[in-house]
């Protein structure tokens, strides 16, 4: 092969050459050999500093992109240096790879790109190495990206848990409203871990006083946590996470009824749903017990009665309606639903902060089942710091340092 082609292919600059390339269709693979002139001179990989003559040499091998279906290999002797502004001795820095690195940069680009598209596994199956390899490669370059990322506009968040390991533990995801992008993602959902999301932010020109809106759940650990680290955020409880709170109520009811009476067989999914969304079985079915006088029917009433709050113009109206609503609720004599209602009680500002704020973290769960999708492509990852590097591909809007 012609020896300046596969120098310009590769990006080789001076005093960097090939000097070798040997193919071996038995074998499918490609050797290139690079390699430098006898009293070439390199730059100090601290200071700078140009003249440094090679100290010493040690030999070293990288994966590059295949050549066709041919396995390529760089193979280079790697000098050392005497720094001459006393540095000391460096190993110099190589156009063609990072440092620590078994693979040259073009390589570690389409990994990148892969990741993007299909699960670590199958990046490792097509490119014939250890999926650990490929997991070397994203957590680098995501950490190198997530040093350079800058948060100084951050004004509101959004923070959601999701399940990890095979739903046996949790990591906290912490979201841009504005930018809809993915902030800072770490195991764990207590205080702690909002705190770290504060030391995060501040790493990155935000100033937690900076942050004026939070969305999140009514899990108590997070309200701490904002409380604790962001004193001037107001907090705005999830509209979706409240409705989930009345379908646990209202399903509650369902199961109670259902060891008392047979016409509730079966109908578990009927009282999930809003009476727009039901097929026409559905309805029927529903309609068909209207004259049962059930306890389920008067909670899922209870219920929809409940997301009309949403619909009302302003906070002034929506608080009132609130107040005859929880009067309604906490007399209806069904315990779930007594139970949820206090519940509202208890956050009453923080849900009514929605008419201000207007802020959800439907963003997040739509994120969120992105990030279960690469979750069950991948059959669960290995370790928590795996899901978060790949939400942070996913989410991240990251600025990756790779050549194309
Ligand atoms: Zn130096």
């Amino acid at each position: 092969m012609n020896q300046s082609t596969l120098e310009a292919a590769l990006g080789l600059t001076a005093p960097w050459k090939v000097t070798e390339d040997r193919f071996s269709v038995e074998e499918k693979r490609l050797d290139i050999t690079i390699d430098f002139e006898p009293g070439s001179t390199f730059s100090c990989p601290d200071c700078g500093a140009g003249g440094a003559k090679a100290y010493d040499t040690q030999e070293r091998t990288w994966r590059h992109l295949n050549f066709f279906q041919h396995e390529t290999y760089l193979h280079a002797r790697v000098p050392r240096v005497e720094c001459p502004q006393g540095c000391g001795i460096k190993t110099v820095e190589l156009p063609w790879t990072r440092s620590r690195s078994g693979f040259t940069a073009l390589f570690e680009a389409l990994i990148m790109i892969m990741a993007r598209e299909m699960p670590v596994a199958a990046i490792a199956a097509i490119v014939g190495e250890h999926d650990t390899r490929i997991w070397r490669v994203l957590h680098h370059h995501v950490e190198e990206a997530r040093r350079e990322a800058d948060f100084s506009e951050v004004r509101r968040v959004g923070m959601d848990e999701t399940a990890s390991r095979r739903g046996h533990n949790y990591i906290s995801l912490f979201f841009d409203l504005d930018m809809k992008r993915l902030l800072y993602g770490a195991e764990g959902r207590d205080q702690d871990t909002v705190s770290a999301f504060a030391l995060d932010l501040r790493a990155h020109g935000c100033d937690p006083d900076q942050v004026r809106q939070v969305c999140c759940d009514m899990w108590p650990a997070y309200i701490k946590g904002v409380n604790a680290s962001f004193p001037n955020a107001e907090i705005t409880f999830d509209r979706f996470h409240i409705m989930k709170i009345m379908n646990q109520a209202v399903d509650e009811v369902r199961r109670q009824e259902a060891t008392t009476t047979d016409v509730l067989k079966k109908t578990r999914y009927l009282w999930l749903k809003n009476p727009n969304n039901l097929t026409a079985k559905q309805r029927r079915k529903m309609d068909s017990l209207t004259g049962h006088n059930l306890k389920t029917a008067r909670a899922y009433q209870i219920r929809l009665t409940f997301q009309e709050l949403f619909k009302r113009p302003d906070r002034k109206a929506g608080e009132a309606f609130l107040k005859r609503w929880y009067f309604w609720a906490t007399h209806s004599r069904l315990e779930p639903i007594i139970q949820a209602a206090k519940t509202i009680k208890r956050h009453w500002e923080g849900v009514l902060n929605w008419f201000d704020s207007v802020i959800t973290i439907g963003l997040l769960e739509g994120f969120n089942s992105l990030i279960q999708a690469a979750k069950a492509r991948a059959r669960g990852y290995r370790t928590n710091r795996n899901l978060i590097t790949m939400a942070y591909l996913i989410a991240g809007q990251l600025k990756f340092n790779l050549p194309t």
